[in-house]
């Protein structure tokens, strides 16, 4: 039975018309996190044309998840059929998208991109269309991973211009806890840190009463994915756990914040669920939009900015992770 539009079939409709492109950008300087590096950061770009009007959403394919910016195109225009005349129908839209593997990202761009288009259709912004507050969650800046006195400048740097700074640590030198000591001795921000699984659950159990006593607001990612010792960690911590790289659909959102963690990570441009909101039992998310990566200021990996759900988001340089 045909999809129906205040009560008109919808194949009366023209039909929604999709785009897709990848794009490389460089970065302004080398961002490093505990597993690797980057000079530069793709995105996969979706415009949706209908009545005349053209609806953007970008993603970032992430490597560590077998993504990439042309897989992410080619997997786009397969789903240009099953977007149908009625861009309104997001869950049926996106349910009904192709089953493949490692298209996180292109799904997410998809997402963003139906929700630009019902904005511009409706003549109101994403925000108010979803009903959040302009302002979205409190931002924060990403210092990449470097050496103690590095980290620290850098820091200095950005305090002036944002109002917390989120630390990449996971150096596995026995200095994690010295980075944020020598961050903490120039600024007065909230900090936040982020481990990227590189942490033992001994080093971590070692490191978060010291991050508590420097007034780290939370520890996102101390323990590789999965790792059993989580719920061990979560239960000997003074600061909240979050997690990421724990969580990449809904149906791990629950589990996981019950077992080894407290929010979660929420990155826009890996969301291919953008409405989604935590169940009760995942209390707080951890909105990260990725900054320059997104396209509209959005983001299980989630929820919407701005919800009542999100209390943070990142204006990364380049944190995919
Ligand atoms: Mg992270």
């Amino acid at each position: 039975m045909p999809r129906r539009f205040h009560g008109r079939p919808l194949t009366t409709l023209p039909s929604v018309e999709l785009e897709a492109r990848a794009e490389t950008y460089p970065l302004a300087e080398t961002f490093v996190i505990s597993r690797d590096s980057s000079d530069e950061s793709e995105s996969v770009i979706v415009e949706l044309r209908h009545n005349g009007l053209t609806g953007y959403g970008e993603g970032a394919p992430i490597e560590r998840y077998y993504e990439d910016g042309a897989g992410a195109v080619e997997f786009l225009h397969t789903c240009r059929g099953a977007l149908g005349g009625d861009p309104f129908a997001l869950d049926e839209i996106l349910d009904g998208l192709p089953p493949a593997p490692h298209t996180q990202a292109a799904r997410a761009a998809l997402d963003n991109a139906l929700h630009d288009l019902c904005g511009k259709l409706t003549g109101r912004p994403v925000w108010r269309l979803l009903g959040l507050r302009r302002e979205g969650p409190p931002t924060c800046w990403t210092v990449w991973l470097g050496d103690p006195d590095d980290m620290a400048r850098r820091a200095e740097k950005a305090a002036p211009r944002f109002r917390r700074l989120k630390l990449k640590l996971g150096g596995r030198d026995g200095l994690d806890v010295e980075r944020v000591r020598a961050v903490r001795a120039v600024t007065d921000l909230p900090l936040q840190v982020d481990v990227n699984e590189y942490w033992s659950v001994d080093e971590a159990l070692e490191a978060l009463p010291q991050l508590a006593g420097l007034g780290v607001e939370y520890c996102e990612q101390p323990l590789p994915e999965g790792d059993p010792g989580g719920a061990r960690v979560k239960a000997a911590s003074p600061v909240p756990i979050y997690v990421d790289e724990d969580c990449h659909t809904l149906g791990d959102v629950a589990s996981r914040v019950a077992h080894s963690a407290d929010p979660l990570d929420v990155e826009a441009v890996a969301a291919a669920e953008l409405q989604l909101e935590p169940s009760e039992a995942a209390g707080d998310a951890l909105c990260s939009p990725g900054g320059r990566r997104a396209a509209i200021s959005s983001s299980a990996h989630g929820s919407a900015p701005g919800s009542a759900a999100s209390r943070y988001a990142s204006a990364d340089s380049a944190d995919s992770s």
